[in-house]
């Protein structure tokens, strides 16, 4: 057994693999190489472990460097196999070499995960505490123990139901296979009989087993594994899994598992986990297996029969979901949990919306004068969608059935103006209007243009942030809180409690998706259930707006402000820069100004990525008769005031910045749109950072910068600037949580329904949601398991 120091080692040896493996073993997983981190591995075990065996260690670093990197992948393999059984010797070999492949449900000998059937009676007492109690820790488990348990806490693993959640993240086919229906680069499972073995002595070893099935051969490889030989002996007969290759007569397999075809009957299809340094997905497989039998226990049906009986049971469904029987059993199983994800997070919301919505809310609807006096001052005429959903809310607010309605439109299509308007109905109505917006950045400019839109009206706009100093924070709070502020403009620090509304009457919040459900419904609880208006861009497919909104209202404005051009998009590589730098010159001769956006403040990050302070000085030198600013989001809000405000005056020409300004931001003269490391953002971020430009009637740009090949999603981006047909790219390829901005939010976040693909069950649950809702009584079970789902402090308004 190895001492303490030496673990130390090992630990740090596993952790450099897996960043190895990461870099597909191209021997740059450590700097300098990895090989001869390996060697300084080796040293240091042989000072501290001096009658260790390390020769398998040995091995690979002799070799490493020549190999190739499916060669290095393969040792490393065994190598971390060999490296478990170090540490825990008894324990690892039972669950690498016997337990992992058996069919779940299959009693099996080995004690470590299957107590009671096979064993003694204290073994006995323990699982039954541990059964008794789907949150006891996990430690308690057979074959976890402390160490592992921790290992399993990193993951978020602290009981048994959360072994449960935690899905495997792809599945492997291991149906048998026969040899004459193989194709030449799969993955396949063949079952045989081992007739002949080979060791070819090199710098690599490498066994070659003939394994023969029906009359036919194939050769089985392992690299550096002679102790394959010893222990699939001629005569034996195996079960291989490996990457096919056929280029001879005799095909070869690549094998990465081989069992002795023993009596136990096996899984055809072997889930596969997320795996960590410590935790490899064999184990994880091997514990959660273990537990699977405690489904129907920790899972009990909750739809009633008529329901229920158009899916798979509960239990089952976790237990396929796990180890599915068939492809289609994984399917059904699928549909049942991503059912009662979406209903769960339907009821929720729901919810949420009737605890904040009662039948009082104050009729708004003598503002009239104060609207009309706003139109005649704006530079423009309203479109006619601008015009359609202003009436649209100004209907639901003369009502005390609360306003709780969702403008949609794309950027530009002039969220503010229609903003604008219901707040001055609101005002003149005798009440107070709030905004909220996501960033201080956007807060600011809503603020200038609110404050020069309703000044000449003779209103008092006032803007609370964060980063505010308490003496103006309390001077602004007392004028929110009697009443002399009218319009109050801010980020969420005004749903902090300290806040208190003299009448709040209409709670706007802008750019709705970057807020998570807590934030979004406190704002309406300040006050006495003001109306509710949200605003977003992100165009969001019907099925997720039905599962986010329940019965709220949509309001589309579907049509762009007269004049706007098409904004020019193009992809560039560092090649293009000169041009692009050239072509940014000209467009500031004509007296445009240019945004040009980083990823990341700072190199600490990622050493390739190009830090907005970087580029901020090169672009100084690049151009040193403009005036170049830098904005990002570690700045003081009085500092970003000031340089937001410099650029929107025309001081300023090209404007370097973090994604601060990604939401909202206004400039109508700005009409270039660099965004460098292109290929970091998501579509949709990319389509609303587009949006800053192209907001006047002069022609505009967008440049994608980006030098990975795999840039072909930026396509999108040049050939449409239909937000709906972005939103929906970018949903496939980011998932909802993501889009939605909520991942960091726990409560939204969907662990098995993706919405873009599941759009009838998100209708099927839709449809039940109602059912529960009219009758709550009757679903008393499903709002408690509701409740479980989500551990409910999140949702606390019950
Ligand atoms: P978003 O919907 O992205 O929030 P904004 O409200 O910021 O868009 O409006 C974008 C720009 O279009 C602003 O400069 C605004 O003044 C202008 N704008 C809004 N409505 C109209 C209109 N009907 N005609 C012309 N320009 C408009
Ligand atoms: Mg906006």
């Amino acid at each position: 057994m190895i001492g303490n120091q030496g673990k130390i080692v090992l630990n740090h040896l596993q952790r450099a693999m897996v960043a190895e493996e990461k870099q597909g073993c191209c021997n740059t997983g450590v700097v300098g190489g990895f090989h001869l981190f390996l060697k300084g591995i080796l040293s240091r075990l042989g000072q501290l472990e001096q009658d260790g065996d390390f020769s398998v260690l040995k091995d690979i670093t002799h070799h490493y460097k020549d190999w190739s990197p499916l060669q290095r992948r393969q040792a490393l393999a065994h190598l971390r196999r060999f490296l478990e059984e170090q540490k825990e010797p008894a324990l690892s070999s039972q669950i690498d070499l016997k337990q992992d492949e058996r069919e779940p449900k299959e009693p099996v000998e080995t004690t470590d995960f299957h107590g009671p059937d096979s064993h003694a009676e204290d073994s006995h007492d323990k699982e039954r505490t541990v059964r008794s109690n789907p949150s006891r820790a996990l430690q308690y488990l057979k074959g976890v123990g402390p160490e592992r348990a921790k290992f399993l806490a990193q993951l978020g693993l602290h009981n048994v139901k959360d072994l449960f959640f935690y899905f495997p993240r792809r599945y492997e086919d291991r149906s048998l296979r026969g040899i004459g229906e193989l194709k030449d680069g799969e993955v396949a499972t063949i079952a045989g009989k081992v007739v002949a073995s080979q060791l070819s002595r090199g710098k690599i070893k490498v066994v070659k087993l003939s394994i023969e099935q029906e009359g036919r051969l194939i050769y089985g490889v392992w690299f550096n594994q002679t102790f394959i030989l010893k222990q699939f002996p001629v005569g034996t007969s195996v079960i291989v899994t490996g990457k096919v290759r056929w280029q001879q007569r005799v095909p070869e397999i690549q094998a990465t598992d081989i069992q002795k075809s023993g009596a136990a009957k096996l899984a055809e299809i072997i889930p596969v986990y997320s795996e960590t340094a410590r935790l490899s997905s064999k184990v994880l497989r091997g514990i959660i297996q273990g537990v699977m039998d405690q489904a129907s226990e920790i899972f009990p049906e909750f739809l009633p029969s008529e329901e229920g009986g158009r899916w798979y049971s509960r239990a089952q469904a976790y237990q396929e979901i796990h180890f599915p029987q068939s492809f289609h059993s994984l399917g059904q199983a699928r549909e049942r949990l991503v059912f009662e994800e979406v209903l769960f997070l339907q009821l929720a919301v729901a919810r949420l919306r009737a605890g904040v919505q009662k039948d009082d809310s104050p009729q708004l609807k003598d503002g009239e004068q104060l609207v009309k006096r706003f139109y005649d001052q704006l530079p423009f005429e309203l479109t006619h969608a601008q015009k359609r959903v202003i009436q649209e809310i100004f209907r639901d607010m003369a009502e005390t059935k609360g306003m709780a309605r969702l403008v949609q439109g794309d950027v530009g299509s002039g969220k503010t103006a229609v903003a604008m308007a219901a707040l001055l109905m609101a005002v003149g109505s005798g009440y107070q209007g709030a905004m909220m917006a996501p960033t201080e950045i956007l807060a600011l400019q809503h603020y200038q243009s609110l404050e020069a839109a309703f000044r000449p009206l003779g209103l008092n706009v006032v803007c609370l942030l964060g980063s505010q100093t308490k003496s103006e924070r309390d001077k602004i709070l007392s004028e929110i809180a009697y009443g002399k502020a009218q319009v109050i403009v801010g980020t969420h620090a005004l749903i902090q409690e300290s806040v208190q509304f003299h009448s709040l009457g209409l709670a706007i919040t802008d750019e709705q998706h970057r807020f998570g459900v807590k934030q979004r419904t406190s704002l309406q609880t300040k006050g006495e259930n003001p109306h509710v208006l949200v605003l977003t861009a992100t165009p969001i497919p019907r099925t997720l707006a039905l599962t986010l909104y329940g019965d709220l209202q949509l309001s589309a404005l579907d049509e762009m402000p007269a004049g706007r051009k098409p904004i020019i998009t193009r992809k560039l590589t560092e090649r293009g820069r000169l041009s692009l730098e050239k072509f940014m010159d000209e467009q500031m001769d004509k007296g445009r100004q240019v945004y040009v956006v980083c990823p990341l403040v700072e190199e600490s990050e990622s050493l390739d990525l190009i830090s907005a302070t970087e580029r901020f000085e090169s672009l100084q030198e690049r151009f040193p008769h403009r005036q170049v600013r830098l904005l990002h989001g570690r700045m003081k809000g009085a500092q970003k005031e000031e340089v937001m405000e410099a650029f929107q005056k025309g001081e300023t020409h090209i404007l370097v910045s973090t994604t601060v300004i990604e939401v909202g931001v206004d400039v109508p003269n700005a009409t270039v749109m660099v965004i460098e490391g292109a290929e970091r953002f998501g579509l949709a971020q990319l389509h609303q950072l587009r949006g800053r430009v192209g907001r006047g009637s002069e022609q505009s740009y967008c440049f994608l910068l980006s030098d990975t090949k795999n840039s072909r999603r930026l396509d999108v981006l040049c050939e449409t600037q239909d937000g709906f047909k972005i939103a929906e790219e970018d949903l496939k390829l980011r998932g909802a949580g993501e889009l939605l901005g909520t991942r960091q939010h726990g409560l939204m976040e969907l662990r098995l329904a993706d919405l873009s693909r599941d759009g009838r069950l998100v209708e099927q649950a839709y449809q039940f949601t109602q059912k529960v809702l009219a009758h709550p009584e009757h679903y008393v079970r499903v709002w408690q398991e509701c409740d479980q789902f989500f551990s409910i402090e999140n949702v606390g308004l019950h």
